[in-house]
């Protein structure tokens, strides 16, 4: 979701002829947008600045703005310890840059936009166009949340759960459509809660893939308690929605899911993993796990191991439970670090080996890859699959936004590497060869 605000920062202020640059030395301002997930976040920002500081001594110094979820949780406290800094701007008030670019410029002062205009924020945004030329874009259908797991700062940095118009939506899709984008990514903390008065995500999802030239849709992140019925049919009937789906569980244990305040229990998450596969059989899944929560026993994990062992995630994203100040998680007692360390080194390890084990079956199996960007080795060109794996593969032509058929020949954790086989005119593309695998 930075990433998509980042992009959308950039189209405000070149209304007020601020260019992007990639030389810290040349800048006139210089905009920070954080996240605040995890920690260390705010120890970011300062090391950041002072690099900025260290450039500009004996200069005259940018503007330095503070964006993203650490300027809304930890404004003012910024402000006050790093004067360097100029001005903090919330994830829901970044619609008001140039009024604050403009103040800073006239008046020298320091500001500090910390409010909740979701609405007010769209509202602007719908009237200036998405300038990305990605070919594979991050388009924002929903921000907040009403969930309140214990841990995360997401309800208090984002706000409550608030969903785009499904108008503004369909023209923003066709607009990077239009710039390129082959694939588009439909991004909420909690996207399957999309509700817009009354249509659900699903409904977005249909309406979107009706546009001709968009050939894949993902979505992401989201709750199991939000994966209703029509959800997982539309998994069933739509070929453009890729069969990863990121579900993030974060343990195994029962005990755990409940102090956690997650709503679903690890019964509720295996049945809908049975489901969506039941429906499609090429779906796969990738998620996040907290390992070390507060109370979490060596019973909890290992239930942790086992869910990790039964559902056979292609991807997971493990960390240490983190404290988030502000959230109720942060006031209870820590797990042991050193047993907390144990335990994710070995879940990573579990982890790791499913992966490989998943990854070494694609070898000598075609895949269909999406590519987009040339490597600076020369003809190499990058891509992803269905499963968003990395591929990579040696072509004398342009690859740039086309989807091609490749032959996985080997890989590592990371990349795959591959050759690619025949051209496929997509459009034309026969049913029979169109399996998510083709052996
Ligand atoms: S559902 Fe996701 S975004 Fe919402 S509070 Fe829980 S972890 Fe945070």
């Amino acid at each position: 979701m930075n990433e998509y605000d980042s992009n959308r920062i950039y189209d405000i202020v070149k209304k007020i002829n601020y260019k992007k640059t990639s030389l810290l030395k040349e800048t006139d301002c210089y905009v920070l947008n954080t996240c605040h997930i995890r920690e260390k976040a705010t120890d970011k920002v300062y090391h950041d600045i002072g690099r900025i500081k260290k450039e500009f001594k004996n200069k005259k110094k940018p503007i330095v703005v503070v964006t993203g979820c650490v300027a809304q949780a930890e404004g003012e406290l910024l402000l006050n310890n790093e004067k360097y800094i100029d001005a903090i701007i919330g994830p829901q008030s970044y619609h008001d840059f140039n009024k604050v670019l403009l103040k800073i410029e006239k008046n020298n002062t320091k500001i500090n936009s910390t409010e909740f205009e979701v609405i007010e924020k769209f509202d602007t945004l719908n009237f200036i166009k998405n300038s990305n030329t990605n070919v594979s874009s991050f388009l924002t259908i929903q921000e907040g949340c009403d969930k309140f797991c214990k841990f995360c700062v997401v309800p208090y940095t984002r706000g409550a759960e608030f969903s785009r118009s499904t108008e503004e939506l369909i023209k923003e899709t066709n607009d990077l459509v239009n710039n390129g984008a082959k694939e588009i990514t439909l991004l909420g903390q909690n996207v399957n809660a999309y509700n817009f008065e009354g249509h659900k995500l699903s409904d977005l999802i249909y309406k979107i893939s009706k546009i001709k030239k968009l050939e894949r849709i993902r979505y992401t992140t989201s709750h199991p308690i939000d994966f209703t019925e029509d959800l997982i049919q539309a998994h069933k009937n739509l070929k453009k929605l890729m069969p990863l789906i990121h579900l993030p569980v974060q343990s195994g244990s029962n005990e755990i899911l409940k102090k956690m305040n997650r709503k679903h229990t690890v019964e509720d998450y295996i049945d809908l993993i049975l489901k969506l596969k039941k429906n499609n059989p090429a779906i796969e899944f990738s998620s996040d796990f907290i390992i070390g929560y507060p109370g979490e026993t060596d019973k909890d994990f290992e239930a942790t191991i086992k869910l990790m062992k039964e559902v056979r995630f292609i991807n997971s994203y493990s960390f240490i439970f983190s404290p988030r100040p502000g959230t109720p998680a942060a006031k209870l007692e820590k797990v042991n670090n050193k047993v907390a360390k144990e335990r994710l080194i070995y879940f990573q390890q579990i982890a790791e080996e499913i992966k490989m084990k998943y990854r070494k079956n694609l070898f000598n199996r075609n895949s269909l890859v999406m590519f987009e960007n040339k490597s600076r080795r020369g003809n190499e060109f990058f891509g992803r699959d269905e499963y968003l794996n990395s591929v990579i593969v040696k072509s004398q032509q342009d690859l740039n936004g086309k989807i091609k058929l490749a032959k996985i020949i080997n890989g590592n954790q990371s990349t795959l590497f591959g050759e690619i086989k025949d051209e496929i005119n997509f459009n034309g593309f026969e049913e029979k060869k169109c399996q998510r695998l083709v052996s």
